[in-house]
């Protein structure tokens, strides 16, 4: 039985980075599960496929997007994302990427098609799994699950440094308000819904570093 840590938490709560930091530490393969949803959002629109939120609930439509989810051309080579080849690392980053994950997430079909996906991450070893429904239904026999929260407001303030680092514009009032929408969207959908696995700890790292989480989820791995 390979060894799997969840992080799971609301958007913006800094499991992207407390993830890879401690799949680093421990030598182990990391699955940041936003990226494949994102990756759903960018090949919708290349192939021409809507993703706003009328069309989606078209029977129809919902799934052409898992036909389309299922047959994903993606490779992962170290830190970059390479679709059809084409390495589209930076362009899943943007915040409308972002957005438009957060709506085909709400897609049951979309969420079957990357099942095996994400379950062919699982390789010795051992993996930490990042996203919102790790621990409740990708890896449910987890040896570890983390449950990460910090205000939204806190949530806001950290994506907008981290935009304005890498010379982007952004404003946090704005930042905010898509963030709730995302927080929604993922509290309420019917299939896998944001929540916390039952056997999760939880994290609360408002007043924390990123060192400081780090060291708290390696403490509780090793304890
Ligand atoms: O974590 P990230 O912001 O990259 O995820 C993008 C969107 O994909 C999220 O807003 C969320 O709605 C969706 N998602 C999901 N299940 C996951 C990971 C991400 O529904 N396991």
């Amino acid at each position: 039985n390979i060894p799997v840590i969840c992080v799971d938490g609301p958007t913006a709560s800094g499991k992207g980075t407390l993830s890879a930091e401690v799949a680093e530490q421990l030598g182990y393969h990391l699955l940041d599960s936003g990226v494949l949803y994102r990756l759903v959002g960018l090949a919708a629109e290349q192939a021409g496929l809507s993703t706003a939120e009328p069309d989606l609930k078209d029977p129809a439509h919902a799934r052409r997007l898992g036909e389309l989810a299922a047959g994903l051309r993606v490779r992962f080579e170290g830190q970059k994302t390479l679709f059809e080849g084409r390495d589209v690392t930076d362009d899943l980053r943007t915040e409308s990427a972002g957005m438009a994950a957060s709506r085909v997430s709400s897609v049951a079909e979309v969420r079957q098609a990357l099942l095996g996906l994400q379950h062919a991450f699982r390789q010795l070893p051992g993996l930490v799994a990042d996203g919102r429904d790790m621990g409740t239904v990708i890896f449910p026999d987890a040896r570890m699950k983390v449950f990460l929260t910090a205000s939204a407001e806190q949530r806001a303030v950290r994506r907008h440094k981290q935009l304005i680092s890498k010379g982007i514009a952004a404003n946090i009032d704005g930042l905010l308000a898509d963030l709730k929408a995302r927080d929604l969207r993922d509290i309420s959908r019917t299939h896998a819904p944001l929540k916390a696995a039952e056997d999760a700890l939880q994290l609360d790292n408002s007043g924390m570093d990123i060192e400081q989480s780090v060291q708290q989820v390696l403490d509780w791995w090793q304890g």
